[in-house]
């Protein structure tokens, strides 16, 4: 199978990567994140997911997408019910299509190994984009190597991040001005 493994940040990577490697699945990686806030956070986790990938040896796609200001009007909540809804479906929309049109077998998300994360929404809207794009979803619950995934960041020195990755979830997150001044 050939697989694209859309990737939220290295740490989270580390440990699908792991289980890719260790079932003989072929994979590229696939960056687009839009959630992620402010610039020089996304930059700082893209920065990160490169030597993750490259801890691998695997190819990194990298999509451009900024979108702090479409978070902050909240013009969403109407179609989407939540902003996470939202986000994993901007996400997994943009995963399964660059899947579909570059001749992969099936899509995946390293969103599925955090503990954090809505993991059954995700499920949800990637099986909604698996029929929307005719490609097929590839599931494993990751969740269960989360720590394993986490230390092995830590090995190979790459940044952990202490918030989900949009404005709202720095401004409600306790360590903000900690992760502030971690940006100067
Ligand atoms: S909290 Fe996380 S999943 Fe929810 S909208 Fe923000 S970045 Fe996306």
């Amino acid at each position: 199978m050939d697989l694209l493994l859309h990737a939220c940040c290295g740490p989270c990577s580390m440990y699908p990567q792991k289980v890719l490697k260790d079932q003989g699945i072929e994979y590229d990686m696939l960056w687009y994140n839009p959630n992620i806030h402010p610039e020089f956070e996304w930059n700082r986790r893209l920065i990160n997911l490169r030597l993750a990938a490259s801890h691998y040896d695997v190819k990194l796609f990298e999509v451009e997408g900024f979108m702090e200001e479409y978070w902050r009007s909240k013009s969403y909540l109407e179609e989407f019910g939540s902003r996470c809804r939202m986000c994993y479906d901007v996400r997994m929309d943009m995963a399964a299509k660059y899947a579909s049109e570059n001749g992969y077998d099936a899509f995946s998300t390293t969103l599925l190994v955090s503990p954090y994360q809505q993991h059954d929404t995700i499920i949800e809207v990637c099986k909604e984009k698996s029929v929307k794009y005719g490609i097929e979803f590839y599931y494993h619950d990751f969740r269960e190597g989360f720590r394993e995934g986490q230390n092995m960041a830590r090995e190979i020195g790459l940044y952990r991040q202490k918030y989900c990755g949009c404005i709202f979830s720095l401004e409600e997150s306790d360590l903000k001005e900690k992760i502030l001044k971690s940006m100067n």
